[in-house]
Order: C-alpha cells, then sequence, then structure tokens
C-alpha cells in the first residue's frame, strides 16, 4: 500500500485542488483565450484570485476585430474599440492593465494561422511569465470537445502550448538566444468545459458584483453596440438591461454564484485523459 502511494500518487491525476481555489495565494496564473473577453467565462474568480494576492495574466490570440454586425465598423476600429473593452473589464476586477497581453491575431482566422507560429508564441509567454496555473479553453475529456472555430483552436493551442514549453528542445531558440527557460506547469482551469467534466466550482460570492461590471463593458458585443455601436456610453435604461443580461450568465449551485471548471493536475500531455 505504502509503495502504491509512494510509486503511483506522483503519477495520478488528482481531479480537485489541494488547497480550494478560494484560498490560493502567491500563484502566477496566465489565462489563454480567443478573443478580448473570453475571459468572462471566469472573470469571478480571476477578480478573487487577484484580491487574494496572486498574479493574473490575461493571453488574449485575436484582437476580436471581426465580432460585430455593425456596418460602420473596420476591423482596425473594432479591434481599438475591444482593447478598450477589456481594459476597463480588466480595471473592474483589480487586475493590471499591464497584465493584458493580446498577440494581435485576426478574429475568426485562428484556425487557418501558421500552427507553429501560434504555438511558438503561446511557449515564449509560457516561458516568460512562468505560470503556475493555466485557464484555457477545455479541449474535452476523453472526448473532442466542440466549441466554434476561434475557441476550437485556442483550446487546443493552449494545450500544445503547454505541452511544447517544458521541452527545452523545442523551441530552443527561446531558450539559446532570449534567456527563457523551459517551463512545466501543472495545474490547470479549464473553461466552457461540458457541464459533465466540471468537477471544481469556485465560490465567486464576493465577486459577482465584479463580474457584472467587467462583463458589460463588452458594449459591443452585448448591447445595441452590436448592430449600431455608438461609443462606450450607454443609456443608463439600456446599461441597466445589459446588466441584467450578463447576471442571467452567472451559474449557481446552492443559491450559491460559481464558476465551474474543469480542473486538472499533472503532465500537461494528457490535459484531455
Ligand atoms: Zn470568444
Amino acid at each position: 500500500m505504502t509503495l502504491f502511494i509512494m510509486v503511483v500518487a506522483p503519477l495520478a491525476a488528482t481531479a480537485q485542488p489541494e488547497i480550494p481555489v478560494e484560498q490560493w495565494k502567491g500563484k502566477t496564473i496566465l489565462l489563454i483565450g480567443a478573443h478580448p473577453d473570453d475571459d468572462a467565462y471566469s472573470q469571478g474568480t480571476l477578480g478573487l484570485l487577484q484580491a487574494n494576492g496572486n498574479e493574473v495574466f490575461i493571453g488574449i490570440l485575436t484582437t476580436g476585430n471581426v465580432g460585430t454586425q455593425d456596418p460602420k465598423l473596420s476591423m482596425v476600429d473594432l479591434a481599438l474599440i475591444r482593447k478598450q473593452e477589456e481594459q476597463r473589464a480588466l480595471a473592474a476586477m483589480g487586475i493590471p492593465l499591464d497584465h493584458y497581453i493580446n498577440l494581435g491575431y485576426d478574429d475568426g482566422m485562428l484556425e487557418y494561422e501558421n500552427r507553429k507560429e501560434v504555438v511558438a508564441k503561446l511557449v515564449r509567454l509560457i516561458r516568460r511569465l512562468r505560470p503556475d496555473v493555466i485557464f484555457a479553453f477545455d479541449p474535452g475529456k476523453g472526448e473532442q470537445r466542440w466549441h466554434k472555430a476561434d475557441h476550437r483552436a485556442a483550446a487546443y493551442l493552449a494545450a500544445d502550448a503547454a505541452r511544447a514549453a517544458m521541452w527545452p528542445l523545442l523551441f530552443q531558440g527561446q531558450i539559446t538566444m532570449e534567456g527563457l527557460q523551459a517551463h512545466e506547469v501543472r495545474e490547470y482551469m479549464l473553461y466552457d468545459s461540458a457541464e459533465e467534466d466540471q468537477n471544481t466550482w469556485v465560490d465567486i460570492t464576493g465577486f459577482k458584483e465584479k463580474k457584472i461590471t467587467a462583463m458589460s463593458q463588452y458594449v459591443s458585443q452585448w448591447s445595441s453596440g452590436w448592430y449600431d455601436y455608438q461609443g462606450p456610453q450607454l443609456t443608463e435604461e439600456e446599461a441597466n438591461e445589459v446588466k441584467e443580461k450578463v447576471s442571467k450568465r452567472i451559474g449557481y449551485r446552492d443559491g450559491i454564484p460559481v464558476e465551474g471548471f474543469r480542473y486538472y493536475n499533472g503532465s500537461p500531455d494528457n490535459i484531455g485523459r
């Protein structure tokens, strides 16, 4: 039995964080998402972690420069609008603005980009920030999780980059030329998981209002701005409607507001198992 614990236990993936997420301290957290609002799945948790003495970084792959039905907006206009919205959302969560990293890819096209190049950029980000925990779209546990195109790409790109970051001979130039070191991330909080795959629910009671405020900043996505963008300010009436709409996206368990994740602890090779 002792031998079993000593030999097998360190290899086994745990399905729950040993320390509840609400008590994490001193960790570096990196969220990888496709669009400048994909952190909305986790904004209560991210706000909580930042407030509790962790360092939260938001790494977004695309500028979000396509997500509109307003014919007046160009891709350049929208990229700027979405950057400003994301900055306002970060401010609402108490996350420093320089913790936002955007890799600048075009919205809607992530699956068609050069995968090796995108993974190299994510590997560089992981080796530079050296996170303890990665938040990412869940690629699926034992199945392929259905996501819309950029989210599907982001799920696999994040998992592939996390795997590659730990091998010093992969993207070796980052180590020999840029002074970075290989880095293995062992903890994952996978968001937008299938409900049956979720195993960890973070109590966001103290951060629910901040999450609502953060989500309400995406005026180009969640208001009449989707069809007819008139700037970040909404009428009081519409601002209240947006707040109500985003509030409905908050999940509850036993009356407690939560965010659900598939937590995974182990080798990045096995994220999907
Ligand atoms: Zn998205």
